[in-house]
């Protein structure tokens, strides 16, 4: 990632020598905008609002200070104050998916190496037996990682209190909404004390977010990444008849040789279905949905991470957060419903700084919804084609010129046409 606000380094930020060290060791050479803005604020134990998606370096700007504060406690501890027992927490962050989860806390567990295990953190989440959990948990913890349901089972069977959290982060607050957590969040905050610091990160800001914050945040520093800030991410579309999806997406496939390939589409069943169809075309490809078990789950996403698998056809439970390096290209082969799930799912290119791409193959049916998402997201992409793939003239005229939903053309022609746009993706598409 490439700062663009004024170079500073983390020594800068009031980070102390373990954690220094540790960076150093990551080969983290600056802060990244959103922890240049934002570290020394929560370090000072301000609320914060941050519009930042993952990618951003947004794990770190809340788990960097959460460690030294927690680490400044207990040398406190250490000289005759209190120190904390029972089934206690100190640093609570909430997150909407398991994989979200276990990354954070693996992230989290990285940075604090060179505190010598004084520091605890545990990740709870659903899909697996409780029961690990409530070990994990026993004698309480410094920092849980947690999605809610799976908290509130927890703090149900009393394996963990909430009356002692002195940092609540909610970690891609809009998709926590989004995925009906509403619900779950309310009985969880009423458990917390009045007196913490909240931390709130979510790439949008819908309507239901803003009341979120207005109503728990206290006078919060608010940041929010300029686009030039976020990635080196570029934005395609391509056109394509109704029915020429998947051969299209194969042809890419094939002409690019995509070192690694995150597909989406909207049903779980359809990952298996274009999985079929890609093997029946000479490609191979995994699926991750979520009615695989939480070891297959796994499983298929270290394989990915690791480079064993080379495409990955996944529903929007891969969207958010999942912080897989370099991804080159990510594509959505059917449009994501919501426009702000369209910016969950393109963040996982262009990560970290590096170039990405994200392109939608959209056929008539996708077109109105693509207007919204881009109205929604304020983008505007030209519509281009691929040579060989010319979506039909009859079709093609009502598209470059539509700004209503289409009406389902009658017939379709095979009168193929290349104009320029498609020529230009072409070249594009092999050079880049
Ligand atoms: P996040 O947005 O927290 O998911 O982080 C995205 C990726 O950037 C992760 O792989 C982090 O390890 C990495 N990262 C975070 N901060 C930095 C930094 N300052 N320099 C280099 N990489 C970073």
């Amino acid at each position: 990632m490439i700062p663009t606000t004024t170079p500073t380094n983390f020594a800068a930020l009031g980070l102390i020598q373990p954690l220094l060290v540790r960076l150093t060791e990551l080969q983290y050479q600056q802060p990244t905008p959103i922890q240049t803005q934002a570290i020394p604020s929560v370090l000072a134990g301000r609320d914060l609002i941050a519009g930042a998606n993952t990618g951003s370096g947004k794990t770190a700007t809340f788990a960097l200070p959460i460690l030294q504060k927690i680490h400044a406690e207990k040398s406190l501890a250490n000289n005759g104050s209190k120190s904390s027992k029972g089934n206690y927490v100190a640093g609570l962050i909430l997150v909407p998916t398991r994989e979200l989860a276990k990354q954070v806390a693996d992230n989290i567990k990285s940075y604090a190496v060179h505190f010598n295990g004084e520091i605890k953190t545990v990740a709870v989440f659903g899909g697996v037996s409780a029961n690990t959990q409530m070990l994990a948990l026993r004698g309480g913890t410094d920092i849980l990682v947690a999605t809610p349901g799976r908290l509130l089972d927890l703090i149900s069977s009393n394996a963990i209190k909430l009356d002692r959290v002195k940092t609540l982060v909610l970690d891609e607050a809009d998709r926590m909404l989004s995925l009906g957590f509403t619900d779950e969040l309310s009985a969880l905050l009423v458990l917390l004390p009045k007196k913490k610091q909240i931390l709130l990160f979510s790439a949008t800001f819908p309507e239901q977010v803003q009341t979120l914050t207005q109503e728990l945040l206290n006078n919060p520093v608010e940041i929010q990444l300029q686009s030039s800030d976020v990635s080196t991410l570029v934005q395609r579309v391509f056109t394509v008849n109704k029915g020429e999806k998947t051969a299209l997406l194969a042809h890419l496939i094939k002409q690019h040789q995509w070192r690694q390939a995150l597909i989406f589409v909207n049903a779980k069943n359809s990952c298996k279905h274009l999985a079929e169809k890609l093997s029946k075309r000479g490609i191979s490809a995994e699926v991750f949905h979520g009615d695989k078990g939480q070891g297959a789950r796994s499983r298929v996403l270290e394989a990915f991470k690791a480079g064993n698998i080379e495409v990955l056809i996944a529903t929007d439970i891969a969207a958010r957060g999942l912080d897989i390096e370099k991804l080159p290209v990510v594509i959505n082969f059917d449009l994501p419903r919501s426009p702000s799930d369209y910016m969950h799912r393109i963040g996982r290119s262009g990560r970290a700084g590096e170039v990405g791409l994200a392109l939608s193959l959209i056929d008539y049916e996708d077109y109105h919804h693509f207007q919204v998402i881009e109205k929604k997201n304020k983008i505007r992409l030209e519509r281009e084609q691929v040579i060989g793939f010319e979506v039909d003239d009859v079709i093609n005229d009502a598209l470059l010129n539509a700004n209503k939903p289409m009406a389902k053309p009658e017939g379709s022609g095979k009168k193929k046409r290349k104009n320029k746009t498609s020529v230009n993706a072409d070249i594009w598409l092999r050079n880049s």
